[in-house]
């Protein structure tokens, strides 16, 4: 029996692309989305509809997975995953790099969530896993505006588990500690860049994303009446 199809958004990188090369080394056909469509393509894995979508963009997300779905089928789980990273101080951080923030973390998610609940819901199957992070449980220094978009994707996704649970819908968050990604690079202040790194080498280094794909594959792959609510995950010698 051919196995049902697998979205990703933010597929062209670090742990979006882990899922992608995981999913599909399993036999899923896959709809991967992000900007960069030609990282996207460069995978170059079967069945895998590539589309250059960003993720604030509502319809042309929806267009993707239309076009997904009438080629593969319904989608039975979506990993929201794009997301950035922007580290600074409240008090001189350009506004600007708030509000990328908030779109892509948790404008971008719901509009994933968006895309394949009606059909979910439907069809009382499917399962919706949103890539969250240990900022979503805590606080870190320079983190204030990341973690405010990431305790909002735990309780976002809490909110919607309790909502579509009575018709069979599962709702994950994976929260990973720092992964070997190129996250860290889009933070525009040097001297936090700098530190970040200098503390990943001192622990010895940090998780890879094939590791948070595995935690998301073993999530999915549960029996559909098990849902694993959450999973943390980081590196053992990560204190934080
Ligand atoms: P990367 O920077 O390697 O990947 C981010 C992905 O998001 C890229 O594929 C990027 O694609 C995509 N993306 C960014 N903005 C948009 C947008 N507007 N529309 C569509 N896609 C977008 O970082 P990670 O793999 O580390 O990050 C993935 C997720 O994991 C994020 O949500 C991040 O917050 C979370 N996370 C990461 C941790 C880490 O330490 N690395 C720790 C905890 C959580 P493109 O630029 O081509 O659009």
């Amino acid at each position: 029996m051919s196995l049902p199809l697998v979205i990703i958004t933010g597929a062209s990188s670090g742990i979006g692309e882990a899922c992608a090369r995981l999913f599909s080394a399993q036999g899923h056909p896959l709809l991967l989305l992000a900007r960069r469509v030609a990282r996207l393509e460069a995978l170059g894995l079967p069945n895998a509809l590539c589309r250059e979508v960003d993720v604030c963009d509502h319809e042309t997300l929806l267009a993707a997975v239309n076009e997904a779905e009438a080629r593969f089928g319904a989608a039975d789980l979506i990993v929201n995953n794009a997301g950035q990273m922007l580290l600074g101080r409240i008090a001189d951080q350009d506004p600007a790099e708030w509000s990328r923030m908030l779109d892509v973390n948790v404008k971008g998610l719901l509009s994933g969530i968006r895309s394949v609940l009606p059909g979910m819901l439907a069809r009382r199957h499917g399962t919706i896993i949103n890539i969250s992070s240990v900022a979503g449980r805590k606080t870190f220094d320079f983190h204030a505006a990341y973690c405010g978009t990431k305790f909002a994707v735990h309780a976002i996704s809490e909110n919607l588990r309790q909502e579509v649970a009575l018709q069979d819908v599962r709702v994950i968050t994976i929260a990973p500690g720092a992964v070997e990604t190129e996250l860290l690079t889009h933070t525009s202040d040097q001297g936090i860049r700098d530190g970040y790194t200098a503390w990943k080498e001192e622990i010895g280094g940090v998780i890879a994303a094939a590791d948070v794909a595995a935690a998301v594959a073993f999530a999915y792959q549960q029996p559909q009446n098990v849902c694993v609510r959450e999973i943390v995950l980081a590196a053992t010698r990560q204190q934080p």
